[in-house]
């Protein structure tokens, strides 16, 4: 059951945002969906060859905007909508731009080349319109039917773009579509919440009186699971011929892997970083201060070079994520030292070095989870009052599972106003 909150009129937050929605295609336009997907690939396709074989034989790169002409005069005779052609175009020379700039640290790379049989079909927003009924009308070119995709979408949103996405596992077509809003959080944003990014917790939250603890098992599994295939690769690897059939195929299938741990790590951090936002709006938290991450390496123990170099990355993704998410709500977020704020004392500060999870001063007897203890020490480090006694709850606990959603419900086309949602 959901209930709608009264928000405090004085704070507006406005912040951009956008968000992609899906929407399977009818299985009748399957055979449709596949001709157009064809269509782009072989405009994109022409866009590679042309930019490539300019550069091979002349020396330099074309300009996006001499391709873009050039493929509305080649493409005249296929039916996408003109933007539709430009778009493919723009990909192809975001792609090129990341290659240069990927190119400046790393020598060997070479220039985007594939040229795809299909690809994504993209509709820009002029050639995108919303009927009453949520029906989605794509133009095409002059003279061509436009295509017409059922939604659930209310008409006042603001579309930005349509990809159609061929999703190869279940074997079907998906119109994901792109919205653009404008959020009120509204939030009065006084409360300020202290971060503590660790490897048991990925993240421990801690407002002057109640903490949540994020657990890091199925994170750590997928971490370990990753470093032991990985080992395992590489020994096949190291036996085999460089450049053979089987040296190709190993490859193949470490690169296969790693994208697919990955994107499962990623999941976990979406999900946790998403949850957390909720957690800090649903308590009206104005300022997240998160411990600065170049304390970490002191802290961590670490097994091996490797371990160190994941966790970094993890860090400063958790960080990064947090940072995005909490600023599109009207959250500041601050960083400050963490050195010995796992060790420090909150109520007395004396140190203490603590071997268990559990945080407990001989001095003046606070006790608390160690963790939510670093959590509370970076907050202090903020704001630098002192913690009264006796108004801490225990930590909650947050676990990973696929279901796990943001406990307040953010915006959505459907519900355009923030909403408590029920947490379980
Ligand atoms: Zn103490």
């Amino acid at each position: 059951m959901a209930r709608s909150v009264n928000i405090a009129p004085e704070v507006q937050n406005m912040a951009k945002h956008m968000k992609t929605y899906k929407f399977p295609a009818p299985p009748e336009y399957y055979q449709k969906c596949k001709e157009l997907s064809k269509l782009a690939g072989r405009v994109y396709s022409k866009t590679v060859s042309l930019v490539r074989k300019i550069h091979r034989k002349k020396g330099f790169w074309l300009s996006m905007n001499t391709v873009q002409k050039y493929i509305l005069r080649w493409a005249q005779n296929i039916p996408l909508h003109s933007q539709t052609k430009q778009a493919l175009v723009e990909r192809y020379f975001k792609a090129l731009k990341s290659y240069f700039k990927a190119s400046k640290t790393n020598q060997g790379l070479r220039p985007p080349f594939r040229t795809p049989k299909y690809t994504n079909v993209v509709w820009k927003n002029q050639a995108v319109k919303l009927l009453e009924d949520g029906t989605l009308r794509l133009s095409m070119a002059n003279g061509s039917n436009p295509l017409y995709i059922p939604t659930t979408l209310p008409k006042e949103v603001d579309i930005r773009r349509v990809e159609l996405v061929y999703d190869k596992r279940q074997d079907k077509y998906f119109f994901h579509v792109t919205v653009s809003f404008e959020s009120q959080t509204n939030i009065s944003g006084s409360k300020i919440v202290g971060v503590d990014l660790g490897v048991v917790h990925p993240i421990t939250a801690s407002t002057e009186d109640r903490a949540v603890l994020y657990n890091g098992g199925v994170l750590n599994s997928k971490l370990q699971y990753r470093n032991k295939k990985l080992a395992d690769l590489q020994k096949k690897l190291s036996r085999k011929k460089v450049g053979s059939r089987r040296y190709r195929k190993l490859v193949r299938a470490k690169r296969r892997l790693l994208g697919k741990i990955q994107n499962q790590i990623k999941d976990i951090l979406h999900k946790y970083t998403t949850h957390f936002a909720g957690w800090c709006l649903s308590l009206g938290v104005g300022t997240i201060v998160i411990g600065d991450l170049r304390g970490i390496r002191d802290r961590v123990d670490y097994s091996t070079k490797v371990n160190q170099k994941i966790h970094q990355w993890l860090f400063r993704k958790i960080s990064d994520l947090i940072k995005t998410k909490a600023e599109a709500l009207g959250i500041e977020v601050v960083f400050v030292d963490e050195s010995y704020t796992s060790q420090t004392c909150p109520v007395c500060g004396k140190r203490h070095k603590t071997s268990t999870r559990n945080f407990r001063c001989t001095d003046c007897g606070f006790e608390w989870h160690r963790d939510a203890v670093g959590a509370l020490n970076i907050r202090k480090k903020y704001t630098g009052e002192g913690l009264v006694v006796g108004a801490l709850a225990s930590p909650v606990g947050v676990r990973y599972n696929s279901h796990l959603r943001c406990p307040v419900a953010m915006w959505s086309p459907w519900k355009p106003t923030f909403e408590w949602v029920k947490t379980s």
